[in-house]
């Protein structure tokens, strides 16, 4: 009989009896003590994400699933309840693992039904591999090979070692694949290969090597960069990767606030006489307004359009950006801190489309220059005119600005993902 007849009988193995030991410690650590292999993935455990996939191949008639002795029971159940609410269409047993992954192979593979002809054994670590990848596995049995198993690449350059981490050789690269799972064989070759594993006291890390051991050919097909083994928790992140690709950054809104002194009349100290700016507010001088102390030029407004700005770039505030203990800010424009800020939004991903602005005084009157801060403000953030606003606002007398002694200003900055 030719090799395709055999195509249909294919079953798969799917292990989740490894103990994940680092990750296990880890999330044990964290108060969470479950395998790894139960973690879940869209809505459910690892291993049935890939029994979803492979259930989707039509070669494959059914599906072994094997988990730790101590939890078989309690995992036969959860595999019934999700088989119920889920069904997979396919025939399919549970049964106990052993000591070591060659172990736990085995004892799966002595599920398999009569008139099956092919195995694929896949680990329940990788829940990303695709259906498109078992079928590259299943179609080489196909065409006659006994084994055959996905490989990648490798990016590292590996280096063969001694007991004492001295290096013993450089294999050359290009020569080298990084295997993954499902591996795929013909159940006959298979079956033999373990046998003398366990008679001859082989130990294999996969089931490919007892397959090299036992003189078969092991074809590589391509494999997946995607379909990684969870190992450790950093892996973990990679649970939920398709949130972070599906869902579009959302708008971001900066929100700044600032306060300056005004000198006050009579003032006679020179450090404080040397510290009074003429007003500016965004960028416009007011006349006749009381003199502002500050280091830099004192643009309230533009400060607070500062820290809005760098609101939208998670980046801090001003005063990290341009420390007033640093004699290069002494008299500074604000347009260079508003140029600056802008700068980092936009570096971070962010084009901010609209600006909402306060300036809260009782002293001077703002409502006729209300109309140039707003252009002016317009051209720092190279936004159309209309795409800002300035407001002017007394706090009726109260408080310092009320007593005339400062003023403040707040800014809101809103921006879309550039
Ligand atoms: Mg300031």
């Amino acid at each position: 009989m030719t090799a395709p007849t055999h195509t249909a009988d294919a079953w798969a193995v799917i292990l989740a009896a490894g103990a994940g030991a680092r990750l296990a410690r880890a999330l044990e650590a964290a108060g969470e003590p479950r395998r790894k292999q139960y973690l879940e993935l869209d809505g459910a455990p690892l291993f049935w994400k890939s029994a979803r996939t492979l259930a989707r191949i039509q070669e494959v008639r059914g599906l072994v699933f094997v988990f730790p002795p101590e939890d078989l029971d309690r995992m036969a159940e959860a595999v019934r309840e999700l088989d119920a609410s889920e069904p997979l269409g396919l025939p399919r047993r549970v049964c106990a693992g052993g000591a070591r992954r060659q172990d736990s192979v085995r004892l799966g593979l002595a599920e398999l039904p009569p008139g099956c002809a092919r195995v694929l054994v896949h680990d329940a670590a990788r829940p990303f591999a695709s259906a498109a990848l078992a079928r590259r596995v299943l179609a080489a049995l196909a065409e006659g090979a006994q084994a055959a198993i996905p490989g990648v690449p490798v990016t590292d350059t590996i280096k063969l070692v001694d007991a004492a981490e001295t290096v013993v050789q450089t294999p050359e690269r290009a020569k080298l694949r990084a295997v993954q799972t499902p591996q795929g064989f013909a159940l006959a070759p298979l079956r033999a290969a373990h046998a003398r594993a366990e008679a001859e006291g082989w130990d294999a890390t996969d089931d490919a090597m007892l397959m090299e051991r036992a003189g078969h050919r092991v074809r590589i097909v391509p494999g997946e960069e995607a379909n990684v083994k969870l190992t450790t928790p950093a892996d973990l992140a990679l649970l939920h990767p398709r949130a972070a690709a599906t869902t579009p950054p959302g708008p971001r809104m900066g929100w700044g606030y600032d306060v300056h002194r005004y000198l006050a009349p009579g003032e006679a100290d020179p450090k404080v006489l040397a510290k009074a700016r003429p007003m500016l507010l965004g960028g416009v001088a007011i006349p006749g307004a009381p003199q502002v102390l500050a280091h830099s030029d004192g643009d309230t407004l533009l400060h607070a359009l500062t820290d809005a700005l760098l609101g939208i770039a998670c980046a801090g505030d001003i005063g990290q950006l341009f420390p007033d203990t640093d004699q290069a800010n002494e008299n500074m424009p604000s347009a260079v801190f508003v140029a600056e800020a802008l700068r980092r939004a936009r570096a971070a991903g962010y084009r901010p489309v609209h600006a909402d602005l306060t300036v809260i005084a009782q002293t001077p009157r703002l409502g006729p220059h209300k109309a140039r801060m707003a252009a002016q403000i317009a051209h720092l953030l190279e936004l159309p005119a209309e795409a800002v606003n300035v407001k002017a606002t007394t706090e009726e007398g109260l408080g310092f600005t009320g007593e005339k002694r400062g003023l403040k200003a707040v800014a809101v900055v809103t921006a879309l993902p550039a």
